[in-house]
């Protein structure tokens, strides 16, 4: 299998993240006899946040790769498809607000504004037999996933696999998750996705990570590490391991589905053994892990109906924008009086509107019983 290089980078210091970048990828080999090819640096721009608040994949690391690929003769776009509309006014502004506009002036790669589509079928796909994707970035040699280390509502972590759901135009997401909206089918997608992707190589920014509500609303970690890997689903199991994380759905489902093999991971960098790191907090909604395929029917279904975690409007909190309603995927979520209401009867968990609330005005909200089975 492939190698995972991991190694300590303490802050966004220019100089030295484009060094500890450039560093930890000369350990991987990817790029040895390769000849000239275009490149997709499918970076993770969930929508328009500041390289300071820990969503995006930080512009220096973006730029850290560029360089690294444009070093050895490559041509290379950035791009990502965010969450909501997929247009060009929308990523131009995200672009900029996120500093890869900048990465885009500094290095001259190109920046993606294509939002066409294409519909392929993944030969080797468990759940997806048609797959949507941007056109154009299935027209580049290679991908790499450009990752951020942050916890998730839905699948309790996101790293260098979950990203390569924004190769997924706009709101095509929201019908995938509306189709997938057990958290195993959801995970078997995301796996489908990454497999007919096949990256190259991922890169995980974990310098500042988050933990708690990610991907949008948790709490950043300084982990102070960077991570690359020549196979994106031992690269997350590797990351996951660090950060008390192992447990999520996409681990398990690579596992079973012979993708990742622990034993044959060929670790280099830091020390693993050395790293002291808390398990991260983990998010309110994490109990679903718990509700796949662990436990007793009869138990699960009373969970499901009872006591699972779900969106809540903080209505001193909402502008009225209507983000999470355009992008709720039953349509669950209406505007009344110029505030966001939720009929959690028909809600599938999806969290999609708290990942995206541009004023964290919608918290995971849990059952007191939740809390007694689960923990805090
Ligand atoms: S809850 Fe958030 S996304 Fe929804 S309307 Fe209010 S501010 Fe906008
Ligand atoms: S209300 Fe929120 S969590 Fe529920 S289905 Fe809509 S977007 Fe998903």
């Amino acid at each position: 299998m492939g190698k995972v290089g991991i190694i300590s980078s303490s802050d966004y210091n220019y100089d030295r993240v484009l060094r500890d970048v450039e560093n930890l990828l000369s350990g991987l080999n990817v790029l040895k006899d390769l000849e000239k090819s275009s490149f997709l640096v499918k970076t993770n721009l969930l929508k328009k946040n500041k390289p300071e608040e820990g969503v995006t994949t930080h512009p220096y690391v973006v730029e850290g790769v560029v360089r690294f690929l444009q070093s050895h003769g490559h041509d290379v776009v950035i791009g990502d498809s965010p969450g909501g509309p997929f247009n060009p006014i929308i990523l131009k502004s995200i672009y900029e607000a996120s500093g890869i506009a900048d990465v885009a002036k500094r290095t001259g790669c190109r920046l993606n504004y294509d939002t066409s589509v294409i519909e392929v079928k993944p030969p080797d796909a468990k759940v997806i037999n048609n797959l949507k994707l941007v056109k154009a970035f299935t027209e580049v040699d290679h991908v790499v996933s450009c990752a951020k280390l942050k916890t998730h509502t839905m699948m309790t972590y996101t790293g260098a696999v979950k990203n390569l759901f924004g190769m997924i135009p706009g709101v095509t997401k929201a019908d995938y998750h509306l189709k997938m909206n057990d958290i195993d089918n959801f995970a078997n997608m995301l796996i489908d996705v990454c497999d007919f992707v096949n990256p190259l190589f991922s890169v995980i920014d974990g310098i500042e990570a988050m933990e708690g509500d990610g991907p949008s609303s948790g709490d950043i970690r300084d982990l102070g590490l960077l991570l690359a890997g020549e196979n994106p689903f031992e690269l997350d199991y590797v990351a996951t391991g660090i950060t008390g994380l192992l447990d999520s759905p996409l681990n398990r489902h690579a596992l079973s589905r012979g993708l990742l093999e622990p034993d044959g991971i060929e670790l280099f960098g830091i020390d693993i053994g050395s790293l002291e790191v808390d398990p991260f907090k983990l998010p309110g909604s994490t109990h679903v892990n718990f509700v796949s395929g662990r436990i007793p029917e009869f138990v699960k279904d009373f969970l499901l109906e009872n006591i699972r975690p779900y969106p809540e409007v903080q209505k001193r909190l909402c502008i009225g924008c209507g983000i999470c309603a355009a992008n709720c995927p039953p349509k669950v979520i209406s505007m009344k009086n110029k505030k966001a209401v939720i009929d959690t009867t028909h809600c599938i968990r999806c969290f999609c509107c708290h990942e995206l609330c541009p004023e964290k005005a919608i918290k995971v909200k849990r059952h007191p019983l939740h809390r007694m089975v689960f923990g805090k």
